[in-house]
């Protein structure tokens, strides 16, 4: 069944929402939004289009999901907290069930994570979702990407590989058996944007930022951005289980590596610490609060060195060598 614009806006996205310093939600020519006092605005914009960031036929609930998460995800690596988000939404055709599961997994994942819908644009083509976020940050808190020093150390959160491997088990690429078929795709779609550990990373590390396009390629930007090069352990990466047991028959590590160094898709935060703060992020870890691993540490030459087990490392994508 097909519906109008305006109902399909009235019926999907209009929810009286309040809190969160909204004094006026979708409806009006603009959304009215009350920022904290004293607080910066951290704004992001990520555009998910069809059959190139999700199969075209994918669960809309998943989608939706998956769009609002990666747009949480930038937020988190600046240290900033969600306040507000809008949706451009462009449709090949305005589909009742499709919109409803859309509708259902977004608003769900926005209330999880305390992120107020406001805003939006709805159009007729081939399917693709732009959200830009909003987030509240305090003066000098935010997490730059050009703040790094030489000698800190680099450390991830979480895994690193899984999105990759994940795309590949989407795609057909590879393989799993049943018990981690769940697991790849809620790394696909469902990645946890680390705000959590954001929050106890904010005057704690130098730099951060969240792994979309591979370890290397990110890792780089702060490299290039704070006038520095890095140093990498690569046997020190992170893998998670169901990845280990997904590349359990490769004759050596290539691929395991390819996926966690050029994957991409991984939303984990990359962050640098000084040595003076590794003591307290020890505390935190041990006290479960995040999940972080020492991968390498900021060196002063320029450039990405990857050593594995002490020996240099030539990743098979060396093209992001090239700093
Ligand atoms: P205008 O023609 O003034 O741009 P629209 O008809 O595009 O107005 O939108 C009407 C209202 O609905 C606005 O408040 C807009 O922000 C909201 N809106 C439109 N599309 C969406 C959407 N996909 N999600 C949330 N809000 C939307
Ligand atoms: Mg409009």
């Amino acid at each position: 069944m097909s519906i109008g614009e305006f109902e399909l806006i009235n019926r999907y996205f209009l929810r009286h929402q309040t809190g969160n310093g909204v004094v006026l939600g979708v409806g009006d020519d603009c959304a009215l939004l009350q920022p904290p006092a004293g607080r910066q605005l951290a704004v992001s914009m990520d555009t998910l289009v069809a059959d190139v960031h999700f199969p075209a036929d994918a669960d809309p609930e998943l989608i939706a999901e998956r769009a609002l998460r990666v747009n949480l995800s930038d937020l988190a690596a600046m240290g900033a907290e969600p306040l507000w988000f809008t949706l451009g939404l462009t449709l090949t055709e305005a589909d009742s069930d499709w919109l409803e599961a859309f509708s259902r997994g977004l608003f769900a994942c926005a209330e999880h994570y305390g992120c107020r819908l406001v805003g939006g644009d709805t159009t007729r083509g081939p399917l693709s979702i732009t959200i830009q976020v909003q987030g509240a940050v305090e003066p000098g808190a935010a997490l730059l990407r050009s703040a790094a020093e030489a000698g800190d150390r680099i450390f991830v959160t979480g895994t690193l590989g899984d999105g990759a491997a994940a795309l590949a088990v989407i795609q057909g690429r590879a393989a799993v058996g049943e018990s981690n078929a769940g697991y790849f795709r809620d790394c696909f779609y469902r990645p946890r944007p680390r705000l959590a550990e954001a929050a106890y990373l904010r005057g704690l590390a130098h730099s951060a930022l969240d792994v979309s396009d591979g370890l290397l390629a990110d890792l780089g930007h702060i490299c290039r951005q704070s006038g520095l090069g890095a140093r990498l352990q690569l046997e020190q990466l992170p893998l998670s289980d169901p990845l280990r047991e997904l590349c359990a028959d490769d004759t050596d590590q290539t691929r395991a590596l390819a996926w966690a160094l050029a994957g991409g898709d991984d939303y984990q935060l990359c962050f640098t610490l000084p040595e003076a703060a590794l003591d307290e992020l020890q505390t935190l870890i041990v006290a479960g609060k995040l999940e972080a691993t020492e991968i390498g540490v900021m060196t002063a030459e320029a450039g990405i060195d990857c050593r594995l087990h002490g020996a240099p490392y030539l990743p098979e994508q060396a093209g992001y060598r090239h700093f």
